[in-house]
């Protein structure tokens, strides 16, 4: 409830410690301090090192104004809508910094629709806790006393490894239906249960999910496999009932073929295993993954109808998924070329037909190899072929290739600038 006081942990009741922070975020809360401003470690970061984990960035909350955070720091960037965040910048590293922000107002008697009737606007600590999605991601610590703040009993929750909403669950929800994906994406990643409350919340709500924008809602699938936490991200994500939202048609294959879930759960644990202690895997290797039963059905039966093996199979099969998630094309192109080049890695060598060397030169051959190697980790490649190739590939390392990127950012191109900061997590919109 809000109005009440915070507790407020001392510095011998919780193991957060400057020494285990990042030196560049230290360095901005205590220049924010020392300016006379209140100066808060917030979000993640804080959550993180309570539970003794390195925190991958860190957020940085603050009662002072985005143009006094530019004029405090040299390298401050202020960003989204209406610059109403700061991104302190040192090399490629961002601390980003927020002024304390309140939930913006709600009128529901607009046919029922969130409309809100002020831009957000600047709030208190307590505001600030109160906007935040789940009480573990609402703790402060206070560079001044170095004590954690808590308005909202997130440390009694990370304690119990419980996610639970700040706030009705119902309207949080509904008002940003991605909170759902994040609370799904917190209890996979840590372990952690999901409050009973607010799983029938997300279980209510679940048709909600595709209301959200479809660049948040691809942002959070890749999300779901960072910290090789894929395998029990979709089995949660199943469980709420928002996987048959994101991903109807793979929800159909799994359901009318039985067999073919162990194997889909066996190639997410492969994922896993391949991928990073913190970053996603390459999003076309996340795909290949999602919907490789698919494709081979899809394919056997075009083979068996007297068809080639080949990319129009595969680009028939993703083209419905696209409208939903908005999957970029440069994505799918690859996909398909690590997909259709699976069959490759399964041939036996006397049965080759097509050139090594060629083959290697591909601009997708090292991700297509690796989505062999987490196909055969999983149990559906060949072990021998697979040590074959990659002997392959030592001997005569295939050309690295780098990426083609985004197209480049048009001149002059400021107000979409804009829109790709309102994009990124917490200025994005709805909050
Ligand atoms: P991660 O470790 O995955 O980055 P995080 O908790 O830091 O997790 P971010 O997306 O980086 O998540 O967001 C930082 C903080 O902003 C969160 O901890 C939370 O307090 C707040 N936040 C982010 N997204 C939302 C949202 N959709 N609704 C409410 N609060 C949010
Ligand atoms: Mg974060």
């Amino acid at each position: 409830m809000k109005g009440r006081k915070p507790r407020v942990y001392a510095r011998d009741e919780h193991v957060v410690s400057r020494r285990d922070m990042d030196p560049d975020a230290v360095k901005v809360l205590y220049r924010l301090h020392e300016s006379g401003h209140l100066a808060y470690l917030v979000g993640g970061g804080v959550r993180d090192l309570l539970l003794g984990r390195k925190p991958k960035d860190y957020d940085i909350s603050t009662d002072a104004h985005p143009n006094r955070i530019k004029r405090l720091f040299r390298n401050a960037f202020l960003i989204g809508r209406r610059f109403r965040l700061a991104h302190i910048k040192f090399g490629p590293k961002i601390i980003e910094t927020s002024t304390f922000r309140r939930e913006p107002d709600v009128d529901t008697r607009e046919k029922g629709e969130f409309f809100h009737k002020h831009d957000n606007t600047f709030g208190t600590p307590e505001e600030d806790a109160h906007r935040r999605d789940f009480t573990i991601n609402a703790l402060f610590y206070n560079i001044a006393d170095f004590t954690v703040i808590d308005y909202v009993g997130g440390l009694h929750d990370l304690e119990k490894g419980v996610i639970r909403c700040i706030g009705n669950a119902d309207l949080r929800f509904k008002e940003d239906p991605i909170r759902m994906l994040r609370a799904v994406r917190f209890a996979a990643r840590m372990d952690f249960t999901i409050e009973p409350r607010t799983w029938r919340a997300v279980r209510r709500n679940a048709s909600e999910v595709i209301k959200a924008a479809p660049p948040r809602l691809l942002e959070e699938v890749y999300r779901f496999f960072g910290y090789r936490s894929g395998a029990a991200s979709f089995d949660l994500l199943a469980r709420s009932r928002m996987m048959v939202q994101l991903f109807p048609e793979l929800v159909a294959f799994l359901k009318a073929r039985r067999g073919r879930q162990a194997e889909f759960d066996a190639l997410l644990q492969a994922l896993d295993a391949f991928g990073d202690d913190y970053a996603p895997p390459k999003p076309e290797l996340i795909f290949a993954t999602l919907l490789h039963g698919m494709f081979e059905v899809r394919q056997a039966e075009h083979v068996e109808r007297g068809g080639h093996p080949g990319h129009e199979v595969i680009r028939e099969l993703i083209e419905p998924l696209m409208p939903r998630l908005r999957i970029p094309r440069r994505v799918t192109d690859r996909l398909v070329h690590i997909i259709d080049a699976q069959r490759r890695f399964d041939e036996a060598p006397g049965e080759r037909r097509f050139s090594r060397e060629r083959f290697m030169a591909q601009e997708t051959f090292r991700d297509a190899l690796d989505f062999f190697d987490v196909r055969t980790a999983a149990g559906f490649g060949n072990p021998d072929s697979l040590k074959d190739w990659k002997l392959w590939v030592k001997k005569d390392p295939p050309p690295e290739h780098t990426e083609r990127r985004a197209p480049r950012r048009r001149r002059g191109g400021r107000g979409r600038r804009k829109l790709e900061g309102r994009g990124r997590k917490s200025e994005n919109g709805g909050r």
